[in-house]
């Protein structure tokens, strides 16, 4: 099992030490997560390594999943894009739904922890179903700063009922909230299979696993298929890239069990590109593989990241921790990561030819790339590994369990 100890060697015995101290007064403290998946997206990612590292340091923390039905993921992914700012039919029928899965999880879900904490909007409703008798944290992973106000009145009402409110950002805070909001940025663990360092043979191994020539520059966007992703904009500044260098797109995108517009996205984007994918210019991948993603984020030339919308990001600090340059949207939690023209280029969202002159220039000039990418491994060695999570969920469960 992963130990706080074998951090050390990337982030300095201070902040290790640090961290234990900040873990003694919690010693035995039982703290439950609850979010809707064990995989898929970023959430999941995190609390693969937090809950593994609380638990090495001394803090009983459980992780568990709330049950729904594909009709309850339906609602809650419209949930999802309308707390971004898509628009929404919310019907009686569907507060319903999304009511009664929590309802129910609740029955046979028995909480008798120290603190609870929530994670996103599917198990949200939960607190209003336990008689509350420790702080409860709603950690928000989406970007709150333009929410349908319809689905945003609906979703308060339960908001109103938690100690805290976490976001991921501080542009995320709501001045219409009166629940104290602090701030997490989220970030990479740079042990899991997914960030840790692996040889030249391993990578080889994996693309050939995956059909993935190396004849020709990657450009590669790691992303579930999300509209708010937008893969077919980034097939559209592929094609503007292929006017001018020759190369090869990966859109690598694994299905999250509480995302069910994954495949009509993916099916759609086929449709797009068919042509371009039988010559394998594009290569469509929705496996589940963390040393793909690896593999892919190391021998990529640019990885880009063209999201519309885009809570924080792991993506990019996946990237950035292997030295690889990064083209990717100026928003949400992006611009937290990446300071243009420094390490990486950023560009806004729907300016396409941005997009590819950024590609372009960093296709052709490969000192520019390696420059960027050590300097992008610093920024996120200083501010996004999961260490320093683990040192913002202290702060916050010192403050909340006394
Ligand atoms: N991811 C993955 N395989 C894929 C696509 C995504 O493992 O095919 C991972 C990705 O590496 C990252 C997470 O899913 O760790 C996505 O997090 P991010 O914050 O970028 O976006 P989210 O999916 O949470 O909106």
């Amino acid at each position: 099992m992963r130990s706080l100890d074998d951090y050390s060697e990337i982030v300095g015995d201070r902040v290790i030490s640090s961290i234990y101290r900040k873990a003694r007064p919690l010693s035995g403290k039982h703290i439950l997560h609850i979010n809707s998946t064990y995989q898929g997206g970023g959430v999941a990612e995190i609390l693969g390594s937090v809950v593994v590292l609380m638990n090495d340091i001394g803090i009983d923390t459980g992780w568990r999943i709330l049950h729904g039905t594909p009709d309850f993921f339906s609602i809650t992914k419209k949930f999802h894009n309308a707390l971004q700012g898509a628009p929404i039919n919310l019907t009686e029928i569907k507060k319903r739904l999304y009511i009664r899965a929590n309802e129910d999880f609740a029955v046979y879900t028995h909480i008798d922890h120290d603190c609870v904490i929530i994670h996103d909007p599917q198990p949200l409703p939960l607190i209003k179903y336990y008689t509350k008798k420790q702080p409860w944290i709603w950690r928000c992973h989406v970007d709150l700063s333009n929410s349908n106000s319809a689905l945003w009145d609906f979703l308060k009402k339960f908001i109103l009922r938690y100690d805290v409110m976490i976001v991921s950002n501080e542009k995320y805070k709501r001045n219409d909230l009166p629940v104290e909001q602090r701030i997490i940025h989220p970030a990479i663990d740079p042990l899991s299979p997914k960030n840790m360092e692996i040889s030249e043979a391993v990578i080889s191994k994996y693309l050939r696993k995956f059909g993935i020539p190396r004849d020709k520059p990657l450009i590669t966007q790691i992303s579930r298929f999300d509209k708010f992703k937008d893969p077919e904009g980034v097939i559209q500044v592929f094609k503007l890239v292929k006017k001018k260098v020759d190369c090869r797109l990966v859109l690598c995108g694994s299905m999250a069990t509480d995302d069910p517009e994954g495949w009509m996205i993916y099916k759609k984007v086929e449709r797009k590109a068919r042509e371009l994918i039988e010559n394998k210019e594009i290569i469509l991948i929705t496996s589940e593989n963390s040393i793909l993603v690896n593999a892919l984020q190391r021998v990529s030339s640019v990885i880009i990241q063209k999201s519309i919308k885009e809570g924080f990001g792991l993506t990019v600090a996946e990237a950035l921790w292997k030295g690889t340059p990064v083209v990717t949207s100026n928003i949400g939690g992006i611009p937290l990561q990446v300071i243009n023209g420094e390490n990486g280029f950023l560009v806004e969202a729907n300016d396409k030819k941005g997009f590819a002159e950024r590609i372009i220039q960093l296709l052709k000039d490969p000192n520019l790339a390696k420059e960027m990418g050590r300097k992008g491994k610093e920024i996120v060695r200083t501010n996004f590994l999961i260490t320093r999570v683990i040192s913002d969920y202290l702060d916050l469960l010192n403050d909340m369990i006394k």
